[in-house]
């Protein structure tokens, strides 16, 4: 009688605590061990970036090349004029300088979700294809031992981002078949040479005249978007790209 009084009693205790209570209750006692931080300015900050850092990117100009996007004052820029672009608009959001440098690398090297998810929400915020109906979304694959090498997907985990928020589906049409190493350290002519015939065209799916937009992190010469849109573009399907954040020159 005694034990089952007992039972009664720990039901009642346990009914009464309500579970979201004590998760607000760890979360606020970890928030005060390990307050988040500004990733720019290391301040105090409930925001991946604070005002203050947030004030200091440099987003990109709605002016600039009507292909590339490259920021000059002519409606198409040298690199578009000389060469054969096989996207048909590429845009993108800010400048690759200062903290921008740094959000990238520690989402993409440190796995950090929350710093894409940042990225992904300025992708929306600034969409800049609000008059284009896409069929799909895609971002430019990673070689099957890159990807195990790293454990993770960046531009995917972005592309996916995007295409659940725009409600636009997912989809992959291309296998990267070539193994480069980082192209960091290459000119911009090696970039060209090497990124050559290192994607196949994997779908069978009649693309012809469909709107696919490719998401990726950063742009840094255009070599290898363009090497994949050239791949993709057998397929006569429109190739838009909208990168995050723009290195080039
Ligand atoms: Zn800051
Ligand atoms: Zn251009």
């Amino acid at each position: 009688m005694q034990s089952m009084r007992l039972e009664y009693f720990a039901c009642f205790v346990i009914n009464m605590i309500n579970l979201n209570e004590i998760k607000n209750f760890f979360t606020g006692f970890i928030e005060i061990l390990y307050p988040k931080i500004c990733e720019g300015c290391k301040s105090l900050s409930s925001n991946i970036l604070c005002n203050n850092c947030k004030d200091n990117i440099i987003y990109t100009p709605s002016y600039g090349c009507s292909i590339c996007g490259r920021v000059v004052t002519s409606f198409k820029c040298d690199d578009c004029l000389n060469n054969q672009i096989y996207y048909k608009k590429c845009k993108t959001i800010v400048k690759y300088k200062d903290i921008i440098v740094t959000l990238v690398h520690m989402f993409k090297y440190n796995k950090r979700e929350d710093i894409g998810d940042y990225i992904i929400k300025e992708m929306i915020d600034r969409f800049p294809y609000e008059n284009v109906k896409f069929d799909y979304i895609s971002n430019v694959p990673m070689h099957s031992i890159r990807h195990l090498l790293r454990n993770f997907d960046h531009s995917r985990y972005l592309a996916k981002g995007i295409s659940k928020q725009k409600n636009i589906p997912y989809k992959t049409f291309i296998k990267k078949t070539k193994y480069i190493k980082s192209q960091t350290k290459f000119s911009h002519e090696d970039r060209f040479n090497n990124i050559l015939n290192s994607f196949r065209l994997i779908t069978k799916d009649n693309l012809k005249g469909k709107n696919i937009l490719i998401i990726d992190d950063v742009i840094t010469t255009g070599a290898t978007l363009n090497e994949y849109a050239k791949i993709l573009s057998k397929t006569q399907a429109n190739i838009y790209l909208l990168v995050y954040a723009d290195a080039r020159k």
